[in-house]
């Protein structure tokens, strides 16, 4: 594979920006070799700098359920152009967007527009905090809630791809606030609940991780989170920044029938634009400034373009459900008859090919992967036109553009591999 163009960008790159990337995780690091520079997208496929062409299961680290430069949202923002880019006062369209949230999910009885999951999350601590006057928060070993200061605590993904349990520049203050337990371990929730007495805000949690690899709740899990946080006065956050509109329409709360008391959501809800929201009941809601003593704020919150293009991506989901039950099949058959050595995880169209024969179940079963032989994995389909998530601990994600015949050579290509 030619990688010229791909690599003197990398090199020019690195002169002014970190490592080259405006996100850890797309350097390559953990499986080594440099990132790929991409030129376009369209459909499912993507094309790099080089001209070579790649099955993209990244679809932008989850936002593209359509597929690279759906129909539906393209013309959305052809319109709104013509409007202009930024107002900085309302708009009606904010409503039509935050009314088709809460059609979806109803347990977002009123919420806001941020610009990304790391706002929304950040957002719905503070109102938790706020509302209930406690300090404390309660996270589960390998979820990932954005680059908040107090959560990069066994963050997942990109920090455990760096072997960092923490990052460097959190006071010890903030991340002192967080009580780090394992997922699916309602034990050890309730062990929390017993030593922090009164203390604890909320519990926030990926109903469906994603940022440790894809590991799906054990039976119980989010309805004893949510027993436990009433019985306690917690507030119960889903963090479906990646499940939202993806595991259902309604989210991961959809899919299990567990309500959470607040929400925050991202990735589809922009249409690949930056938007990201949080809310949930109204009477918690109504304390964020200006009704209330929350202070919450955003230049560009609402922007004209993004939420154009959010508009136009739930309208088209909601008005195709066939989108859920077709990616669904195509993620089951992708999944169908793992390689050997291999334990595959899936929820609806999230997967992860964990290079290990144990279950993975949590952050630690998932660390024992064998990474080296993941890297291996990756580079070989890679060499083979198929675009992986560079890290073993991330899901993967199929979207409507992807055809049967396309996870057909998806699957052909991972049959030649044998480390
Ligand atoms: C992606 C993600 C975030 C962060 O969203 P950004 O838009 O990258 O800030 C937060 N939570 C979860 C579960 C995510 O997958």
């Amino acid at each position: 594979m030619n990688k010229s163009r791909s690599t003197s960008l990398l090199e020019r790159a690195r002169q002014i920006i970190p490592g080259g990337v405006n996100s850890p995780v797309r350097a390559f690091r953990s499986v080594g070799g440099g990132p790929l520079f991409i030129k376009r997208g369209d459909g499912c496929r993507m094309t790099d700098e080089d001209g070579n062409s790649f099955i993209d299961y990244v679809g932008s680290w989850g936002p593209l359920i359509l597929g690279h430069k759906p129909k539906c949202v393209i013309e959305a923002l052809e319109a709104v152009l013509e409007i202009g880019t930024s107002f900085g006062a309302p708009t009606e369209r904010e409503i039509v967007l935050a009314e088709a949230i809460r059609d979806a999910v109803p347990s977002m009885e009123m919420l806001r527009l941020v610009n990304s999951g790391t706002e929304a999350t950040m957002s719905a601590l503070r109102v938790a905090r706020g509302f209930t006057g406690r300090d404390l928060c309660i996270k589960f070993e390998g979820c990932y809630h954005g680059h908040v200061d107090s959560l990069l605590v066994k963050a997942g993904s990109g920090l455990a791809t760096f072997g960092l349990s923490d990052s460097a520049g959190v006071p010890a203050a903030f991340a002192a606030t967080t009580i780090s337990v394992p997922f699916n371990n309602l034990a050890a929730v309730e062990q929390a609940f017993d030593n922090y007495d009164g203390q604890i805000a909320s519990i926030i949690v990926e109903p469906v991780a994603g940022n440790m690899g894809c590991i799906p709740p054990a039976p119980g899990f989010l309805e004893g989170l949510r027993t436990l946080c009433t019985r306690h006065g917690a507030l119960l956050i889903f963090d479906e920044v990646m499940t939202g509109f993806r595991v259902a329409y309604g989210g991961a709360q959809a899919r299990f029938g567990v309500k959470p008391d607040l929400t925050a959501l991202g990735k589809i809800i922009g249409g690949g634009l930056p938007i990201a929201a949080y809310g949930g009941r109204a009477d918690v809601m109504s304390h964020v400034s200006p009704t209330g003593p929350i202070y919450q704020a955003g230049t560009l919150s609402g922007n004209p373009l993004a939420v154009s293009a959010g508009i136009a991506m739930l309208q088209y989901l909601k008005a195709h459900p066939e989108v859920y039950t077709t990616i669904e099949e195509r993620t089951a058959a992708l999944c169908a008859d793992p390689l050997p050595g291999v334990t595959v995880n899936r929820v609806g169209s999230m997967f992860t090919f964990f290079f290990t024969n144990e279950p993975v179940f949590d952050y630690d079963s998932a660390k024992k992967s064998n990474t080296v032989r993941f890297g291996q994995f990756f580079h070989h389909m890679l060499e083979r036109g198929v675009y992986l998530a560079p890290s073993q601990f991330e899901a993967g994600f199929v979207g409507y553009a992807h055809s049967a015949e396309d996870i057909e050579a998806t699957k052909q290509a991972a049959a030649q591999f044998s480390a």
